[in-house]
């Protein structure tokens, strides 16, 4: 029993599948970026994306499901040749699925993706866009040079063809560093006031997520020499009201070669679905054991319930009042950087960057 799931049976809580609600898929680890906290290790030059014939075995198995959501995530998902062609084969489906896209804003602006924002729009592909912070240090200190202004003109576009209106556009904060997220409604007042007084943007929601400890972020961690002081700010945040809502109870995780997870973290962690055999691919589940199927856990879980959770939970999650600090002795960066407390309304979303 590891460390995660001690905790959890010490408050009498387990962690199992319930009826799946989103099929999540992470198309590859190809992106135009190489933030420093991805939990993907992507970049521009990872080669693995997935192919035609995947794609085609994904929606031949996902047509006979009842699952209505899919969530195309990355690397940038964007820049898989078959990008669009998924989409147009999911909106094809009857009834329809809706579709997601996690979107990092600057492949909107890169050559050759100039007109992904009108087939996104077209397709009613909902949008979740990473936005760390609403000024240009913290944004270009974690995603690169230059990233925030592209980022802002990349929601401009997206707002001038009716995202943040009639369509969904949702930002999602994470820390610049080894911290909690703060108050996640206090943060998308911010978000929405100087956005809309700089920029003239608008959105809808903001979602708060914690960076956890693994790839790029744990060797930002171990480099700095804060890994186990992370760890514990982590685990002293332990808060089991999050535990009903984690992501990975009503999501399936995919990786681009088509193995199963339990979600996009242990998809990172290598921590496979198997039966006799060997490693499960999505074609060879039968979407009807997944429920009440044991969630593979670890001390990374930790990340997810922290506090408020990281943007998993269907309803209200109240902070322990006894919560200790939500930082570790790094100073916080503001804006964007504030400690929490309250309570927090939270809609469902996976815990993933991108
Ligand atoms: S965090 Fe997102 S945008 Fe940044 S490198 Fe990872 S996948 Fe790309
Ligand atoms: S990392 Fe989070 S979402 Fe994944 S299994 Fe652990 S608690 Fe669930």
């Amino acid at each position: 029993m590891n460390r995660f799931s001690e905790t959890l049976a010490a408050h009498s809580l387990s962690l199992r599948h319930t009826k799946t609600e989103v099929l999540q898929v992470n198309v590859g680890k190809l992106c135009n970026l190489a933030c420093v906290h991805c939990h993907v290790n992507a970049g521009p030059k990872r080669k693995e994306i997935m192919t035609r014939q995947t794609i085609d075995r994904i929606i031949d198995w996902f047509v006979h499901t009842e699952i209505p959501t899919i969530d195309l995530t990355g690397g940038a998902p964007e820049m898989i040749p078959d990008f669009r062609y998924f989409i147009e084969r999911v909106k094809a489906m009857r009834p329809s699925r809706h579709v997601i896209d996690r979107c990092n804003l600057t492949i909107l602006l890169e050559l050759g993706y100039k007109d992904l924002p009108q087939f996104l729009a077209g397709h009613e592909v909902e949008i979740i866009a990473s936005m760390p912070c609403y000024t240009p240090d913290n944004v270009n200190a974690q995603r690169g040079a230059g990233v925030f202004d592209g980022s802002i003109k990349a929601l401009q576009v997206l707002n001038s063809l009716g995202y943040g209106t009639h369509l969904p556009l949702h930002l999602v904060y994470n820390p610049v560093g080894a911290f909690l997220p703060g108050p996640q409604a206090e943060l998308e007042a911010d978000y929405k006031r100087e956005l809309k007084k700089h920029f003239g943007i608008i959105f809808n929601n903001l979602y708060t997520i914690t960076n956890l400890p693994i790839a790029r972020f744990a060797s930002y961690l171990r480099h700095n020499n804060k890994l186990e002081e992370y760890m514990q700010l982590l685990l002293d945040n332990f808060n089991p009201a999050t535990v009903s809502g984690l992501m990975c109870r009503n999501t399936i995780s995919v990786s681009w070669t088509g193995e199963v997870f339990d979600c996009d973290f242990n998809q990172m962690l290598n921590m496979n679905w198997h039966d006799g055999n060997g490693v499960l691919h999505l074609w060879d589940i039968d979407p009807a054991m997944v429920e009440n199927r044991k969630i593979l856990t670890g001390s990374h879980c930790f990340g997810c319930t922290a506090g408020a959770g990281s943007s998993t939970s269907l309803r209200c999650v109240p902070i322990p009042a006894t919560a200790p600090s939500r930082r570790t002795s790094e100073p916080s960066r503001k804006p964007c950087g504030r400690g929490a407390g309250g309570s927090i309304c939270r809609k469902f979303l996976p815990p993933v960057f991108c």
